[in-house]
């Protein structure tokens, strides 16, 4: 779907400072939004299926051999712990659930796990599964989509741009031949990036625009959550009205996707984290993140009823990966669904729960610097982890 404001006006309102005129932009883009989406959510959980010690060097990520940070580490789940943490997910009222592993792509036996872990998800819950496991070949992909997945996500992080300043040694070329991948398999996309990496304003509607053109079925939008010891950890947070204000612009930019905002939200957002939702989301990531605590779910709910936006669990979940698109559901027959015995608390449920299951470990010795900014063309190369 074509974006609703151009370029340059894009980044005329990347300019804005005012909160009468940010919330004026918020009010526009929230009706861009109804248009499309009506009262639908897409609400989102994850589980961190493989942690820590990645040899890659991507700025923002504690778990990457570069960073100073000590290391967030767990082994390979197996699929049935995969499955305990999406019974919680449900739970909560997500309607989808995400397998998440470190790294460029998984080894076989990992990946087998993977297929596995979505094979019981699809069996013995209601929620539409995702995978997010670096790239992946064109038969990976098939293998997955038999195996009941839905949805792959692959973030290309930020503006290609700058993207040399945020990884060197996993491509952005590769990423976008995963995502050919992934469409080829007719699997849905997921994808997304990072705000307050260092990039400019125009960096980010160049990263909107990029987006646009990429056309994804969802948008995750991480705000910085800067992590000591990492590349981009001494960075500040973002102030919360410059969130929704580049919400508001992300989603006339793409006003087709299902946009949500995912790690960071929380410490970058605050109070504000209701607007962000009358900015133009889709739904947030509930529950936890990777290695990072989460918002309580009764909270996350209530954001969108506060908006009139229905959360409740949909019943063919299983069956229909986008059911915001379902036949009459913007024309008012969306189907009653009550909301029945959800947990309101994380403590509840068998959460994905970074503070207790990842194994904090020490670096011995100074890991070693991240590498330079690689010339254009090195950055083109194929990727590395292409293999099936
Ligand atoms: S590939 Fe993933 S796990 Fe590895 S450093 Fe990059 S973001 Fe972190």
């Amino acid at each position: 779907m074509a974006p609703l404001i151009t370029f340059d006006e894009a980044l005329e309102l990347g300019e804005l400072t005012e909160h009468d005129d940010i919330l004026a932009l918020i009010e526009r883009a929230w009706e861009a939004r109804q248009e499309r989406f009506g009262d639908s959510t897409d609400l989102c959980s994850l589980v961190n299926a493989k942690s820590g010690g990645c040899a890659e060097d991507c700025g923002f990520c504690a778990q990457s051999r570069y960073a100073e940070a000590d290391t967030p580490m767990h082994a390979m789940m197996e699929p049935d712990q995969i499955l305990e943490h999406a019974q919680a997910a449900e739970a909560a009222g997500a309607h989808r659930f995400c397998m998440v592993t470190q790294g460029q792509g998984l080894s076989k036996r990992d990946f087998e796990r993977i297929v596995e872990g979505a094979k019981l998800v699809s069996e013995h819950t209601n929620l539409k599964r995702c995978v997010s496991i670096g790239h992946i070949s064109p038969t990976r992909a098939k293998t997955l989509k038999e195996a009941g997945v839905q949805r792959v996500h692959h973030n290309v992080e930020s503006a290609r741009s700058y993207y040399p300043e945020v990884s060197t040694t996993v491509r952005y070329e590769g990423r976008l031949r995963t995502l050919d991948a992934i469409s080829e398999a007719g699997l849905e996309s997921c994808v997304g990036g990072i705000l307050n990496l260092g990039e400019s304003r125009r960096q980010r509607v160049e990263m909107a625009f990029e987006l646009s053109e990429i056309d994804p079925t969802s948008v995750p939008i991480n705000l910085l959550n800067p992590r000591a010891g990492t590349k981009f950890g001494d960075r500040e947070l973002m102030d919360p009205w410059e969130v929704v204000k580049w919400v508001a612009i992300f989603r006339l930019i793409i006003p087709g996707a299902l946009f949500r905002l995912c790690g960071g939200r929380v410490e970058n957002l605050g109070d504000l984290q209701p607007l962000a939702v009358k900015a133009g989301l889709n739904g947030v990531m509930m529950g936890n993140f990777l290695t990072t605590l989460g918002a309580e779910p009764a909270d996350d709910r209530a954001m969108f009823e506060g908006l009139g936006l229905k959360v409740a669990r949909q019943p063919d979940n299983g069956a229909n990966p986008r059911p915001d698109n379902r036949d009459g559901w913007l024309e008012g027959s969306a189907p009653a669904t009550p909301i029945d015995e959800l947990i309101d608390s994380q403590a509840d449920a068998n959460f994905w729960d970074p503070s207790t299951q990842l194994r904090v470990i020490k670096k011995k010795g100074k890991p070693p610097s991240y590498p330079p900014r690689p010339s254009e063309a090195e950055h083109e190369k194929q990727p590395a982890g292409w293999g099936d």
